[in-house]
């Protein structure tokens, strides 16, 4: 098949969170599948040109029609660590993609709907006919609409779209200028509610229903939270819509790198170990225990590494800490949040308890450490309020950490608890609690705890059982080819 992912993002070119990760992952696991794979995406002035071989201009002039005239852009291409990567350049005096960052504009919505449009048009004119298209969140939720009501009629007849909701907290609501602006017009056809009118808001426009509607198939990133954003308020509103259109919904996990992740390799680590050398992980703990100024002795390691976001249960990690030291464990955490407050917080706590041999707290982004940490932890945290997919509690599976976590969105399928999870003993690899409450994480914690301290021989097959299960692009590839499959017949 030969596949345009049209997005937003591309690791590690264009890179803010998750979704860069998967639009790169996803993309080389079809080509390794015999699949063509093309990406477009925006040329910000700041994405890490580093990062791109051979970037050259590949198109001039394509004139996008905008807001009742047209913009000029150039097109480059160029190979992102192997991808095929095009890079739509406006030249406007509102310099959409030329801000220094990537979001955080008034006019987000118009720029990305620029881009959306901008897009198809570079397919049209090139005559690229893919058999289908892969759109990423609200970004670019216009690109399956414009698909049907524009350019189906210009000549993309036969392309399919399959779009991948990644946070549904995010979903381009945006005034109805939005409509003429990209040539759509017809506000009160587009704007009704059973189209792209939004429900909370009634007077705006809310482009992820947009892509619900018109798009072949719609994608989040793991099976339970598929069921989560129907079920309960996690659909931020798009619950009724997901339901009416259910029969082409669902959710796929979001694979790991099994390249950048792995400990066998890793030129961040101490020591390199897999599954059968399992003891050697020790060294990666002395060796965090040394940068992180940590006592030795034998205590266990626990870890939280994210952003520090109330997304990810920031009261219960706080809890975890104080539990970890009240309970002879040490504890160490990475993290840096995009709200003042929350930094101040954690900067607070770590001055507070800067002297503890048994507790560091890093406040900021440090990729290397991260790699450190998994390997060197004995468990990680992650007690998230909500958590679509989730990629930590992956990774420290794979490093031999074991994951304690809450019975949420991704974790839920991925985390499977040691004492009470309904799989056979052979095939569980973490301690699972359900309440985002102090009672639900002490008791997973202290379970996990006890096993360490009392079976320690249990503790290091759970590990092992852990390091065992296969969270690479390999399976969801193979699920995403099917959708593609099943769309393209259509
Ligand atoms: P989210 O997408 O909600 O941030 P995920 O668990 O899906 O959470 O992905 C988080 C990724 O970002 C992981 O690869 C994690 O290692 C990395 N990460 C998050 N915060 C930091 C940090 N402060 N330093 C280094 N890596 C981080």
């Amino acid at each position: 098949m030969y596949i345009v992912m049209i997005a937003s993002e591309c690791a590690p070119v264009a890179k803010v969170g998750g979704l860069g990760d998967v639009v790169f992952g996803l993309s080389r696991e079809l080509e390794l599948r015999g699949h063509a794979v093309e990406i477009v995406l925006p040329k910000y002035d700041c994405m890490r040109t580093d990062q791109v071989w051979g970037l050259q201009p590949a198109y001039h002039d394509l004139w996008v029609p905008w807001d009742g005239g047209a913009i000029p852009c150039t097109v480059w291409f160029g190979f992102v660590h192997g991808r095929k990567c095009f890079f739509i350049e406006p030249h406007s005096s509102q310099a959409f993609f030329g801000r220094g960052t990537y979001y955080g504009f008034w006019d987000d919505a118009e720029r990305f709907a620029f881009f959306s449009k901008a897009a198809l048009e570079f397919l049209l004119r090139t005559n690229k006919r893919p058999d289908v298209i892969h759109t990423h969140d609200w970004q670019t939720a216009l690109v399956p609409v414009l698909l049907y009501e524009v350019y189906a009629g210009a000549g993309l007849t036969d392309q399919r779209v399959c779009h991948t909701i990644h946070n549904f907290r995010h979903q381009g609501v945006t005034g109805p200028e939005i409509l003429r602006v990209t040539g759509l017009n017809r506000p009160e056809y587009f704007g009704a509610p059973d189209r792209m009118g939004d429900d909370l808001d009634h007077h705006a426009i809310n482009l992820t229903r947009g892509a619900i509607l018109y798009a072949n198939f719609v994608t989040t990133v793991s099976p339970h939270h598929a069921w989560e954003v129907r079920h309960t308020d996690l659909g931020c509103g798009l619950g009724h819509t997901l339901h009416q259109h259910q029969q082409k919904f669902g959710g796929i996990l979001n694979g790991l790198d099994y390249e950048m992740w792995n400990p066998e390799i890793d030129p961040h680590i101490a020591r390199h170990y897999n599954a059968a050398s399992i003891e050697q992980k020790a060294g990666n703990t002395d060796a965090l225990r040394d940068r992180m100024l940590l006592r030795g002795g034998r205590r266990p390691v626990i870890a939280y590494v994210g952003r520090l976001d109330t997304q990810k249960g920031l009261h219960l990690i706080r809890h975890a800490l104080f539990h970890a030291l009240e309970h002879d464990a040490q504890f160490v955490l990475l993290g840096s949040g995009s709200e003042h407050g929350i930094n101040e917080d954690f900067s607070h706590l770590k001055r507070r308890l800067n002297d503890n041999p048994d507790c560091h707290l890093e406040i900021g982004y440090d990729e290397d450490l991260a790699h450190l940490i998994y390997a060197g932890a004995d468990l990680l945290v992650m007690p998230s309020l909500y958590e679509p997919c989730g990629l930590t509690q992956m990774i420290a599976l794979r490093y031999g950490t074991v994951p304690v976590v809450r019975a949420v969105g991704g974790l839920k399928d991925t985390v499977f608890d040691w004492d009470f999870s309904e799989r056979p003993r052979q095939l569980r690899n973490g301690f699972v609690f359900e309440h985002a409450d102090q009672h639900g994480i002490e008791f997973a914690l202290s379970r996990a705890l006890g096993l360490w301290r009392h079976e320690p021989a249990l503790f290091r097959e759970l590990a092992t059982q852990g390091m065992a299960y296969d969270y690479s692009w390999n399976h969801p590839g193979r699920h995403y080819v099917d959708i593609y499959e099943f769309i393209r017949h259509r």
